[in-house]
């Protein structure tokens, strides 16, 4: 018997040239905003003045990289002084996440480790979160969309999430110009990410029939689009095509969860410098072949083995497709792509026992369409090194 839910953003507002309407959306939700950018926040300067149009205060946070608990605290206090009664990401998923996290927590008193899984106390929230307005600036994550904020803890040297249905943002503007001036290698990490994440929800346990529409769809525009980007920045077409994929991504894995390539990339990402995008594209051709493999020998008459199929013709573009060809045809794109291999990141077999004992407790992994074991999750990791 079916039964599912599915939670997402309030609002979602798709489309070239969508950030003008920011100013009058934020209008109805507070007068003083906390923007979060990534590095450098000179790319919100038509934010700022769409907003300052509007009479809305502005105080600005830039967070360098992935966040860190630390920039979440210095980020709550930051917004309690200033006042904030609205927080905007704008950036990529890191700059999303952070705001998501600091909004969660301005609202809710103690420390982040009080409110995070795995290595802190994974309290709720107990009070309803100041409202977000996320703005993504990168087609991969769908944080917009998503209900977690990852956060790294290098003291743990591990990224969790902080959780909550409460931190699904009021707002979701997504404007594909703002992906114009991406960088290649952005457009190739970012855009396999969001691949990542289409596929593994439409394999997951816990697909459902609405999430199966989304990743269907957003895997055609992904496989038609991922390639013309990457090689063509300014086309315009692809550029809009991978802002759907992107959330579509995220609409999916918020409400299907995701599999052992995210099993992975959790521990990964907390212990090296790599790129979540270029973890995951290393890692998804050899996660779809081991768990195609251990499908057929223990669960030959899994639904998943179909989904793999179904893959593999929206992929390739061609209903007599089966999952071989699907894997393959990754293959050919992480390698169009330039995807670099793990070992590039200083990931040694050396590391493999302790990444794989990591991955095996990630909840993501709890997704995956068939538990892999031990010996089979090293085996992919070989692989990817
Ligand atoms: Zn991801």
């Amino acid at each position: 018997m079916t039964r599912f839910e599915f939670a997402t953003a309030t609002r979602i507002v798709f489309g070239a040239g969508a950030l003008r309407e920011v100013g009058r959306i934020a209008k109805g939700f507070g007068h003083r905003a906390l923007i979060v950018t990534g590095r450098s926040s000179g790319r919100a300067s038509a934010l700022n003045r769409l907003l300052g149009e509007q009479g809305i205060a502005r105080s600005t946070l830039a967070i360098a990289g992935e966040p860190k608990i630390e920039d979440v605290e210095r980020g709550i206090q930051f917004a309690r002084s200033e006042g904030c009664d609205l927080v905007i990401g704008f950036g990529g998923g890191s700059a999303i996440d952070a705001a998501k996290a600091i909004a969660a927590l301005t609202t809710n008193g103690g420390e982040v480790l009080d409110y995070l899984e795995l290595i802190g106390r994974a309290r709720p929230l107990a009070n309803t979160p100041v409202p977000v307005i996320a703005i993504p600036t990168t087609a991969g994550t769908g944080a917009e969309v998503t209900r977690n904020a990852v956060l790294a803890s290098p003291e743990h040297h591990v990224k969790v999430s902080l959780r909550s249905p409460l931190m699904l943002p009021k707002v979701a503007l997504v404007d594909p110009q703002l992906t114009y001036d991406l960088p290649a290698e952005l457009t190739a990490s970012t855009g396999l990410d969001a691949l990542t994440q289409l596929i593994e929800p439409y394999v997951s346990c816990k697909a459902n029939p609405l999430t199966d529409s989304i990743c269907a769809e957003g895997i055609r525009r992904a496989a038609r689009s991922l390639r013309p980007a990457f090689d063509n920045g300014t086309d315009k077409s692809a550029r809009e095509d991978m802002a759907v994929a992107s959330l579509f991504g995220g609409l999916a894995l918020a409400n299907a969860g995701l599999g052992a390539v995210h099993g992975f990339a959790a521990p990964i990402g907390g212990m090296f410098p790599a790129p979540h995008g270029a973890v995951c594209a290393a890692l998804l051709p050899h996660v779809m072949e081991a768990n195609l493999i251990a499908l057929r020998e223990r669960a030959s008459h899994s639904a998943a083995l179909h989904r793999y199929d179904d893959v593999a013709r929206l992929l390739v573009g061609s209903d007599r497709a089966g999952a071989a060809e699907g894997v393959v045809w990754v293959e050919h794109l992480c390698s169009h792509l330039k995807i670099l291999p793990l070992h590039r990141y200083g990931i040694t077999a050396n590391n493999a026992p302790s990444i794989v004992a990591a991955a095996l407790k990630a909840s993501s992994m709890k997704a995956n369409p068939i538990e892999l074991t031990t010996e089979e999750l090293s085996e992919i990791l070989e692989r990817a090194l």
